[in-house]
């Protein structure tokens, strides 16, 4: 057997059944409650990126898929069993995902594991437990979504009786595009509050990582939901994206990926005034005060930049400490970096595994050599590991400046940097010198630093004494050109819904 062969067979080892079912066929796309081919008949490859094996074949959505998608969807919104049910039966839909992804959480966490390269283990406990309370908890919002009673006084009909209320009702049809970063926790922030909201979906998975995507569309098939109200068409970006978000019959695009293509889809759904929503980029601030419990705030700050192989919008991936404490943050940060286990994620001991493809190998590579080049100290990592997979050791430049591109660029990598300062204006004034304001961290144990500093700090989500906490009840998004809009929470149907006002003469 030669090394790729050996590879697959130990990878299919490392799966349960139901998995390796899963991926023993090519997958299709779901529209209108049926699994179907491509209409071109297309199809494009899924890799393991701790090997760079095919997984297997998925079908190739294009333009025209979406557009026989977009036209389910609008068909299910109008006129469909959906379109006239109650708020409690959408509950128990909800509800009853919830429940089948829970059933099936472990093979869940192994495709997850396989087609992103992330730890299973961290996959069970975060992304899918995550997808499931994220489901549980919109399934409480359709008998919650109120309007208004409205205390008219129309001025220039004083004699005359009126009624005023609101509805908020469902914006339409959503079309949702989603990064590779976290497949089916990003299905499920986009797919639970809409459909909480009574929308109609088509949802495209990135390119790279569609399994989960279309494992789920057969759980919501499952689940009883009627045709066409979700549809998954997978495919590329500038394909099926840009169709999805050109589409006239499209309400909605909600988009969670980086600055750059928001920039395209906020321009593009311009041209049909579709309503937007958008999640990007970020170079998110972690700042350690003097006062700070090091003992927290040093493994605080490597889980903040190395959980996800920093793949995660928000992570804390530059470093803020202060001059007292250099030498012993950086020292402890590089010990930290040390003990973390490189290898696949099949293996729930590798907590560190692959970049996502070869292309994210690259840029985050590129992007070390950029830093050493600017005059960055690599005091840790700063390598490629092996030579099959996309790994990339944890990395943490050090001496950085506010003019470096490590500093100033998005890496999406698991590359810290780190910046020494010695006044605290000075430290708020560089922690929100970025482009970008999606997250940001506080670690001290001083509480009139969290009541002084939080409010100063441009970013939408602040922690103090943690990093990358996200939960379903705590609305998420970004300042800047991290985005707009806000998923999570109750603000969240916001995005999916819009106000009627009515007026009734009496
Ligand atoms: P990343 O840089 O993390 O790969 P991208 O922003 O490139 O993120 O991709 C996120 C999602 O956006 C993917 O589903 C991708 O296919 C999609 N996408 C990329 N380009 C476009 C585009 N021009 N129009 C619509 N969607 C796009």
């Amino acid at each position: 057997m030669d090394a790729a062969s050996d590879n697959k067979s130990a990878l299919k080892s490392a799966l349960g059944d139901k998995a390796r079912q899963f991926i023993s066929r090519p997958r299709q796309m779901l529209i209108n409650g049926q699994w179907v081919e491509a209409l071109s008949g297309k199809t494009f490859q899924t890799l393991d990126p701790a090997t760079g094996s095919v997984i297997t074949e998925i079908s190739e959505g294009d333009a025209a898929d979406i557009d026989r998608a977009v036209k389910a969807a609008r068909a299910a919104y109008e006129d469909s069993p959906w379109a006239t049910m109650t708020p409690s039966a959408r509950e128990r839909l909800l509800h009853r995902v919830a429940d089948l992804i829970e059933e099936n959480a472990d093979e869940l966490a192994e495709l997850e594991a396989l087609d992103n390269g992330k730890n299973k283990a961290i996959a069970r406990a975060v992304d899918i437990q995550v997808a499931i309370e994220t489901f549980r908890y919109m399934a409480g919002w359709p008998s919650k979504i109120t309007g208004d009673v409205l205390p008219l006084s129309v001025p220039f009909a004083p004699d005359q009786k009126f009624f005023g209320y609101t509805l908020r009702e469902p914006v339409g049809v959503v079309g949702q595009i989603i990064p590779w970063n976290f497949p089916l926790l990003m299905c499920a922030w986009k797919m639970a509050p809409a459909l909480a909201s009574g929308c109609t979906i088509v949802l495209k998975p990135a390119e790279e990582t569609p399994l989960t995507a279309l494992r789920l569309g057969e759980l919501i098939c499952e689940a009883g939901f009627p045709d066409g109200v979700v549809n998954i068409v997978p495919g590329f970006g500038h394909t099926a994206g840009a169709a999805l978000t050109a589409h006239e019959e499209v309400d909605k695009i909600a988009f969670t990926g980086s600055t750059e293509v928001g920039k395209i889809i906020a321009k593009a759904a311009a041209d049909t005034m579709k309503n937007v929503s958008l999640e990007l980029g970020g170079k998110s601030p972690a700042i350690i005060m003097p006062d700070a419990d090091l003992d927290v705030a040093i493994p605080g700050a490597a889980s903040a930049i190395f959980f996800n192989q920093g793949q995660v919008c928000c992570a804390g991936s530059r470093l803020f400490v202060p001059d007292q404490h250099y030498d012993r943050v950086l020292e402890g940060l590089a010990d930290n970096a040390s003990t973390l286990r490189i290898g696949p994620g099949l293996d729930p001991e590798n907590m560190i595994n692959p970049l996502v493809s070869e292309t994210q190998l690259n840029r985050v590579m590129n992007y070390i050599d950029i830093g050493r080049r600017e005059g960055a100290s690599v005091i840790a990592g700063g390598r490629r590991r092996g030579e099959t997979g996309y790994f990339v050791e944890p990395t943490i430049l050090a001496d950085t400046h506010r003019d470096m591109t490590v500093v100033r660029e998005e890496i999406f990598g698991p590359v810290l940097c780190v910046q020494r300062y010695n006044d605290v204006n000075e430290v708020i004034r560089m922690a929100n010198d970025t482009i970008y304001g999606l997250g940001a961290s506080l670690w001290t144990r001083d509480v009139g630093n969290i009541i002084n500093i939080v409010p100063k700090i441009k970013a939408g989500t602040v922690w103090v004494n943690c990093h990358n906490i996200l939960d379903v009840a705590m609305p998420f998004g970004g300042f800047k050109q991290s985005g707009y809009g806000r998923e999570l929470g109750k603000e969240v149907l916001e995005l999916y819904t819009h106000t009627k006002s009515v007026c009734i003469m009496a």
